[in-house]
């Protein structure tokens, strides 16, 4: 596949333009170009400018606004609501930051409930920066029904991921996002568009038989990693993502969308806990540097996100290259 190579700032006005130009105002379609190239950067590319034509499609089709003002509400001590007005995400997560930060330090614990949002993507861009401000983070959100229950063969969890973060001495913080499915759909539908094959645990055909074929599992189902410990981490999101906030479960959001294929509408789980109200202060930065330490002394190992923080400091410097046909995409989209 032939690519073109761009600096993180040029991808950067490539998608901020291509949103504007489809119906965002500059604050949403800001947020949003942000994040798509925070995961450019990271070479995290099925959350990147791979995702731009669904958010245009999204604001196209009326059905996500891309003027939308988030608000944020307290609904107890410990529980902040925010109300993303039917935007994306990003804008309303940029929001709430700040406040979940206050909330956590002065409870010792908060819980953000996400509403009325769409697709929201990586869980790491929060987990990431809740822990570069000292807490310790848990993130979780239900998508669309991708992954067939144990035993079954039909879609009906989603691919539902949790993001982990933790502050570390003198160091990138400890990050961990993964989804609950044997792969992320997005590194599914990248398969399929790039004509490589996928892991035999990834998932099954409307047959229910096992595939390594991302096109048949497209049209089957996905399977959680680990068989049924990875579907039941996905019926735990469902539930705290979306009957305990008041949000869609996977299966209501593909209702939502009534076949209009653009991105899921629902809601995300951010619980903050602040390891100085927990009486292991101030000693916890040490003592996680101890299992980190004994972690990375056995041959073979890596801290989970130390990828993406080396791919950062990379492509900071090289800039990204975007496939040529995804980059005529967009060039239509701005047309
Ligand atoms: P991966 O399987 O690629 O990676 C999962 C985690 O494991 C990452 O934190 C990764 O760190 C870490 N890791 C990978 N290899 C190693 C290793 N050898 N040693 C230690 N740690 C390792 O991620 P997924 O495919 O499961 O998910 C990809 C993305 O897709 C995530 O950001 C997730 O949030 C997102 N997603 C979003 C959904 C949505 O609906 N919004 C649904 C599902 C997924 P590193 O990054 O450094 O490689």
């Amino acid at each position: 596949m032939s690519h073109i190579n761009m600096s993180l700032t040029e991808a950067h006005d490539l998608a901020l333009s291509c949103l504007i130009t489809n119906g965002c105002d500059d604050v949403n379609a800001r947020a949003c170009a942000d994040r798509m190239i925070e995961a450019e950067g990271d070479l995290c590319h099925s959350h990147g400018l791979f995702r731009l034509p669904w958010y245009v499609a999204g604001v196209r089709s009326g059905r996500v606004n891309g003027r939308a003002k988030p608000t944020v509400e307290q609904l107890a001590p410990a529980v902040i609501r925010v109300n993303g007005d039917r935007g994306y995400a990003p804008l309303g997560q940029k929001t709430a930051h700040q406040p979940l930060v206050d909330c956590a330090r002065k409870n010792g614990i908060a819980a953000l409930a996400f509403t009325n949002m769409f697709h929201i993507a990586a869980m790491w861009p929060e987990v990431e920066a809740l822990a570069r401000d000292g807490l310790c983070a848990i993130a979780v959100t239900p998508s669309y029904p991708y992954v067939a229950p144990a035993g079954g063969t039909k879609p009906l969890f989603g691919t539902n991921p949790m993001g982990f973060g933790w502050p570390r001495k003198d160091a990138d913080p400890l990050v961990f996002d993964q989804a609950s499915s044997s792969m992320a759909r997005g590194e599914i539908q990248l398969a399929a568009r790039d004509g490589r094959s996928v892991p035999e645990t990834a998932g099954i055909g409307p047959d229910g038989v096992p595939s390594t074929d991302p096109n048949v599992i497209l049209q089957g189902a996905q399977l959680g990693f680990g068989g049924y410990k990875g579907a039941s981490l996905a019926m735990m999101v469902e539930l705290i993502a979306g009957p305990l906030i008041g949000e869609f479960l996977s299966i209501e959001s593909l209702e939502d969308d009534a076949g209009k294929g653009g991105p899921p509408k629902g809601g995300e789980l951010i619980i903050a806990l602040d390891p100085a109200m927990f009486g292991d202060a101030p000693g916890f930065l040490e003592h996680g540097e101890k299992l980190f330490g004994a972690i990375l002394e056995q041959n073979g190992t890596r801290l989970p996100g130390a990828r993406r923080f080396e791919n950062r400091k990379l492509t900071a410097q090289q800039g990204i290259a975007i496939p040529n046909s995804l980059h005529q995409e967009i060039l239509d989209l701005l047309a």
